[in-house]
């Protein structure tokens, strides 16, 4: 596929033709050439992907087939073997010099793939990790910590256990068994969750069943309020539902016994409140919604209430939006690094710069949760974004896997649901680009998708591993148009959202 790509694009011409064009002299110093995939002697795979660097602007053919030379320098296909040994002619030309390499690559269907030895590891070191994610019982009371996160189970990957939520500090949690770094705990007589053990610490104090206490719902000016009056701080979750949009919490340890809900007038966001006591000692909040587009909520206490503020949509307009821009990685962290060496970090922020400036052009204020080159935490990150009260977010970022010498794409990623529609807008504006659609990404485990206070994705814009996808990331011209529809984006969502607004909070001109 990768070949007649190329081929439709770049006119197809033969060595033959080359060389009776140009005087040539071999001179390999002159014309650099350097295998990155596929020089190895012995394959077992009938397709072959070859990339090479050299300089840009100079001619390269493999095996008599032109191929693009990108502006990294970069280029490669993929090559159909045939049993047995493979001659592989690279040529280069830059002006009048000439190179040519040959590579023999032998291809073995039969060969099994060598099996990479088992690491060795000591008896010592296999008892600590046996002892590590060993489950051991144990039955005490932890205090929540700062930061403190719920996790449905002990499972891990790269991106950390599935989270159920953040949960607020001075929370009695019953622990029950310790697993690895977590200590499982028992919210309800049938429910159980992980949290990790840095954000636990041990207490006097025990966890009981209360009873739960009157409500009041009010409009505080920027968000709408809920305030559920409990004897003590206890455990919950939250998640959001669509069609009706709806926010949904469970506390734990609760009974009911509000035997009345305040609901003063003029709330902008939530249509009424409700509840169910889904088991006896699960008690769930319901908060259903005027509207299809839920703008973010922060559940914690003040003193011993549940405080849930349900935020106000904001004026839907980039003129006095304040947009969190986060740059993924930074210092040690590299993130993908590209065939040629051009680091995922570093195309991330200048992204991110450009799209600043774009932003700012529009009336918006950026926060940058990184500004330059440096290590910063996601909790960093979370909290300069919650701290200047951001009011929507975007994590930019570029993604590695796949073929080296295909085109990859864009992909976009969201953890809530409510997020989706943000997500999905964002992605048809990449796409837009030309590029493949690499997916929309839902219940994405990544930790600056979770927050709930704002509406936030993750854009995956590019593959830094594709030779053709690292050719747009560095050309100044697809950057100005990737910035441009990310943008556009941006405002396709808030029209989205203006639109299914009967009663506009901000009276204004449709801008089309
Ligand atoms: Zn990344």
């Amino acid at each position: 596929m990768t070949t007649t790509f190329y081929t439709m694009k770049y006119i197809k011409v033969t060595l033959a033709a080359i060389a009776a064009l140009i005087i040539s002299q071999t001179l390999s110093a002159q014309v650099p050439l350097k295998i990155v995939i596929g020089g190895q002697d012995t394959v077992y795979n009938q397709k072959h992907t070859l990339v090479c660097i050299t300089d840009p602007g100079n001619v390269a053919a493999i095996n008599e087939n032109q191929l693009k030379v990108y502006r990294t320098g970069a280029f490669g296909t993929e090559i159909d073997l045939r049993r047995g040994n493979n001659k592989i002619e690279i040529t280069l030309f830059k002006g009048k010099n000439r190179r040519i390499e040959t590579i023999n690559v032998y291809y073995d269907p039969d060969a099994k793939k060598p099996v990479r030895p088992e690491p060795k590891i000591t008896l010592e070191e296999a008892k600590a990790i046996m002892e590590k994610s060993q489950y051991k019982e144990e039955l005490f009371y932890g205090l929540s910590l700062d930061g403190a996160y719920l996790q449905f189970g002990d499972g891990d990957d790269r991106l950390g256990g599935s989270k159920m939520g953040y949960v607020d500090s001075g929370i009695v949690f019953k622990v029950v068994a310790s697993v690895g770094n977590l200590y499982k705990v028992q919210l309800s007589q049938n429910k159980f969750a992980y949290i990790p053990q840095e954000y636990l610490e041990r207490t006097d104090e025990r966890t009981s069943q209360v009873n739960t206490g009157s409500w009041s719902v009010s409009n505080l000016g920027k968000a709408d309020r809920v305030r559920i009056s409990l004897p003590k701080r206890l455990p919950y979750v939250s998640w959001t539902q669509l069609d009706p949009t709806t926010i949904c919490i469970d506390i734990f340890g609760a009974t009911n016994n509000s035997n009345w809900i305040t609901q003063y007038r003029g709330l902008q966001m939530i249509s009424y409140v409700d509840y169910r006591q889904v088991d006896s000692d699960v008690f769930r909040v319901i908060l259903r919604l005027k509207h299809k587009y839920c703008w973010g909520y922060k559940i914690g206490y003040e003193g011993n209430n549940l405080v849930i503020d349900v935020r106000h949509t904001p004026g839907l307009s980039l003129n006095g939006l304040r947009v969190g821009l986060d740059a993924g990685h930074g210092g040690s962290a590299l993130g993908a690094v590209s065939i040629t060496g051009i680091r995922e970090k570093d195309v991330n922020l200048d992204i991110v710069n450009m799209l600043k400036r774009a932003l700012e052009a529009k009336g918006a204020t950026v926060v940058l949760s990184r500004s330059g080159d440096y290590d910063i935490s996601m909790s960093e990150r979370k909290r300069i974004f919650n701290e200047n009260k951001v009011h929507i977010a975007l994590s930019i970022h570029n993604n590695a896997g796949g073929s080296p010498v295909n085109p990859m794409g864009s992909s976009t990623y969201y953890k809530h649901i409510t997020n989706r529609d943000f997500a999905e807008t964002m992605l048809e504006r990449l796409l837009e680009l030309g590029v493949p659609n690499f997916g929309l990404v839902g219940n994405f485990n990544f930790s600056l998708a979770a927050p709930t206070e704002y509406p936030v994705v993750l854009l995956e814009l590019l593959f830094m591993s594709s030779i053709w996808d690292e050719d747009k990331l560095v050309d100044p011209d697809f950057q100005k148009k990737m910035v441009n529809n990310i943008v556009l984006g941006l405002e396709d969502y808030l029209e989205k959202v203006d639109a299914s607004i009967e009663e506009p909070v901000v009276k204004k001109k449709k801008r089309r």
